[in-house]
C-alpha cells in the first residue's frame, strides 16, 4: 500500500479485546464493542467478535449497514441517539440503539411494528458529563410515557462519562442508574436486563472495585483499540497500546532556520504562531496534513523526531536528532484516538491487516 496508510495488528487486537472481556466479566461486566474509533473497519470488527465480543456499538447507521452488508449478523447497537430520518434504517439493521427523546422512542416503536421487528433501547440518563440522556428525575416520566410502545422493549439504562464534561464515574454517581433501574422495577412491573454504566475510562473504577452493584455492562472503544483509559491515557493491564500504525512518506528534508522570516500575519489555521529561535534545523516533511486527519494526535515512533505542525497536505518535523532518514522514507506514528478516529475515516489514507 502506499502512504499514508496504517496498518492494523489483527492478533494484539484480538488479544486485547479477549483481554478486556476477561477484565470485565471478572467483575460481572458484559462488553459491547465499540467500533466507531476504526469506521468499523471490518477486520477489525472480526478481531473484536473472535476475542469473544458478543455485542458491537456504532454510533454511525452507515458503517452498521456496511457491517450488516458484509455479512455480521452479531447484535449490533446504534450508540448516537437515532436521528428521526433513519429510524427505518435503525429498526431494519440493529438491535437496539441508546435514546433520550420520547418522539424518537415512539417513531421507533412505528418503524419497528411496520417490519414486525422488536426494537431495543437502552435509556439514557445524564449523570453530570453533560451530553446525551435525561436528567435522573425526569426518567419515571419518560417510562410512563414509553413503557406501553408496541414494538419497543425497554432493556435497560444507559450513561457517560468523560466525554464531553471529563465527568469521571464514581461509586455514587453509578449508584443513581442503579437505583432508578429499581424505581423502575418496581413502579413498573419489569425486569431491566441491561445496566450499561460507561465505557473505556470507566474501567479504572471497576478494576478497583469501586462500581455500584448492578451495573453489568460497559461499552468499550478505545480501551479495546488502543489498551487505554482515556481519562487519563494509561494503560490497561494485560493490553497492548500498539496495535495501529499509520505510515507516511517524507518528501523534503532540509536545514532551515527555526524562526519564519519576514512580517508574520496569521498562518493557514487562522493563528498567529509563535515560535522558538532554536537556531538552523533539520527539518523533514511528510506528506500527510490536516486534511487526512487530526494530525495532533500522532506520536512518531522513531526516536529524535518531534512533529512541529501541519498545513492541510504537509507534516513539517524537526529530524535534528533522528538518523537515517532520507527523502522516500515511511516514518511510523502511533495515533491516540482522535487521531485513529480521524484517519480511519480519510478517503486518502488506506488501511490494512498487518
Ligand atoms: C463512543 C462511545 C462509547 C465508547 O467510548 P470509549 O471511550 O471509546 O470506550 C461508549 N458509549 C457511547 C454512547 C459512545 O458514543
Amino acid at each position: 500500500m502506499n502512504p499514508p496508510c496504517f496498518y492494523v495488528d489483527i492478533e494484539k487486537l484480538r488479544h486485547n479485546a479477549a483481554q478486556i472481556k476477561k477484565l470485565c466479566n471478572q467483575k460481572g461486566i458484559e462488553v459491547m464493542g465499540v467500533i466507531k474509533g476504526v469506521c468499523a473497519f471490518l477486520p477489525v470488527v472480526r478481531a473484536m467478535l473472535e476475542g469473544g465480543i458478543g455485542k458491537l456499538g456504532d454510533s454511525r447507521i452507515k458503517n452498521i449497514v456496511r457491517l450488516r452488508n458484509a455479512g455480521i449478523r452479531d447484535p449490533i447497537y446504534l450508540l448516537r441517539l437515532p436521528m428521526l430520518s433513519e429510524v427505518e434504517e435503525v429498526v431494519l439493521h440493529c438491535d437496539g440503539s441508546l435514546n433520550s427523546e420520547v418522539g424518537s422512542i415512539k417513531a421507533l416503536s412505528e418503524a419497528a411494528k411496520a417490519v414486525g421487528k422488536t426494537h431495543k433501547i437502552l435509556l439514557m440518563v445524564e449523570l453530570g458529563d453533560l451530553r446525551e440522556g435525561i436528567m435522573p428525575h425526569h426518567v419515571m416520566k419518560v417510562m410512563e410515557e414509553i413503557v406501553g410502545l408496541p414494538s419497543i422493549e425497554v432493556e435497560g439504562l444507559g450513561t457517560n462519562f468523560g466525554c464531553y464534561g471529563g465527568v469521571l464515574a464514581s461509586f455514587a454517581n453509578t449508584k443513581i442508574l442503579v437505583d432508578l433501574s429499581r424505581e423502575i422495577e418496581e413502579t413498573f412491573g419489569l425486569r431491566l436486563k441491561t445496566l450499561s454504566g460507561g465505557n473505556s475510562s470507566t474501567i479504572p473504577l471497576m478494576l478497583q472495585g469501586d462500581l455500584a452493584p448492578g451495573i453489568n455492562q460497559y461499552r468499550i472503544g478505545e480501551g479495546i483499540l488502543l489498551g487505554r483509559d482515556p481519562s487519563s491515557l494509561k494503560p490497561l493491564p494485560g493490553t497492548y497500546q500498539d496495535a495501529f500504525v499509520l505510515e507516511a512518506e517524507v518528501i523534503e528534508i532540509k536545514t532551515k532556520p527555526s524562526a519564519p522570516s519576514g512580517e508574520v500575519g496569521l498562518n493557514v489555521h487562522g493563528d498567529a504562531p509563535r515560535f522558538q529561535d532554536r537556531g538552523p534545523r533539520v527539518r523533514a516533511i511528510a506528506a500527510l496534513g490536516t486534511q487526512d486527519g487530526i494530525v495532533e494526535g500522532l506520536r512518531p515512533r522513531v526516536e529524535g523526531v518531534e512533529i512541529l505542525g501541519a498545513s492541510s497536505d504537509h507534516l513539517i518535523m524537526d529530524i535534528t536528532e533522528a538518523d537515517g532518514i532520507e527523502v522516500g522514507s515511511t516514518l511510523a506514528f502511533d495515533m491516540e484516538y482522535r487521531a485513529l478516529m480521524s484517519f480511519s475515516a480519510s478517503p486518502y489514507v488506506a488501511k490494512s491487516p498487518m
